[in-house]
């Protein structure tokens, strides 16, 4: 089992889409990375900062799926990063209303000591230095880096998300901002141009279109499980991530080949976290539950052909 690092926010969100809305709930990319990792019992620790509002039952949920918090500051006269978000109809496009700093502002991460040797580092959606300022504390140079980040970043630190996507093995971001970040409307040349910048895996995540993994010439394709039911798609992208960097944990095999399985894990996941608002559905996924969806993915993906 390799130790596993997740630097990201820990969050309130206020969600809307056409089936409701929440008021101020849990959220944030390293909660919900970290709920979905979970499944497979990693040794992980998740790097973040939280104001004196923010509930201690968040905390002792993450600290009950086994996830050392000590990564997480608190400051008491602070507020939590808080992130409010509207979907469309379609459920695949969302308008953000409103992203508070907060305490992140200030966010100087620490990395607990017994995990400065950590073979994984997953960098959830947070400012790109602050994502480089984490690398930085590793003393042994990690087997896997894992960049997540988002079109926030595009816009407002450009340069700087260049400097850590150059530094990272592989990179998961959605399909609309893999074209922001290359200029580029094909998928395959945006993969490609992404892999010059640095990393050598790329995922690109197409909402219930699935998520395509690039390698070198490789390519491939896990669709997302066609839902009834898609209720709040928040944390979809935060849930693969972590749900791939889980897998991979729990194996320690960081090939092609694996990634496939990780990627399919991911996806499995993801379908999970969408049925209910925020992580309500995350907090007492059983593996049984994953087992019983993963054999649907086989079931949806397996074909017999004969080829003459
Ligand atoms: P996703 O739906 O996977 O893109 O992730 C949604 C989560 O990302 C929410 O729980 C938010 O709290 C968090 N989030 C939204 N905007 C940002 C941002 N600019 N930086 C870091 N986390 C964010």
């Amino acid at each position: 089992m390799s130790k596993l690092v997740i630097v990201g926010t820990v969050a309130f969100d206020a969600i809307e889409t056409p089936f409701g809305k929440t008021d101020k709930i849990l959220g944030g990319a390293a909660t919900y990375i970290g709920l979905s990792a979970s499944q497979f019992s990693p040794d992980a620790s998740i790097i973040s900062i939280v104001g004196g509002d923010f509930p201690q039952k968040h905390l002792d949920l993450l600290s009950n799926k086994n996830i050392d918090i000590s990564g997480i500051q608190i400051v008491k006269e602070g507020k939590t990063f808080f992130w409010s978000g509207r979907y469309h109809n379609d459920m695949n496009s969302r308008d953000t209303l409103a992203t508070e700093l907060n305490t992140l502002a200030d966010f100087n991460p620490v990395v607990p000591k017994n995990y400065k040797n950590a073979e994984i580092v997953m960098l959830g959606n947070l400012h790109p230095i602050v994502q480089s300022n984490v690398l930085d504390q590793m003393e042994t140079k990690p087997k896997l880096v894992v960049l997540d980040t988002m079109n926030f970043w595009m816009d407002t630190a450009l340069n700087d998300l260049h400097n850590i996507i150059k530094r990272v093995d592989v990179i998961s971001i959605n399909d609309e901002e893999a074209r922001q970040l290359t200029e580029e409307y094909s998928l395959a040349v945006a993969a490609r141009k992404i892999q010059a910048m640095g990393p050598k895996y790329v995922v690109i995540k197409k909402g219930e279109h699935g998520a395509l993994l690039f390698h070198n010439e490789n390519v491939f394709y896990a669709p997302a499980l066609p839902l009834e039911e898609v209720f709040d798609p928040t944390g979809a992208g935060d849930t693969f991530a972590g749900g791939f960097v889980g897998y991979l944990a729990k194996t320690g095999d960081f090939s092609f080949e694996n990634m496939k399985n990780a990627v399919i894990y991911g996806s499995t996941l993801a379908s999970f976290c969408v049925e209910k608002f925020g992580t309500e559905r995350m907090e007492n996924l059983s593996s049984n539950e994953v087992h019983k969806r993963l054999l649907k993915f086989k079931q949806l993906t397996q074909f017999e052909i004969e080829l003459t």
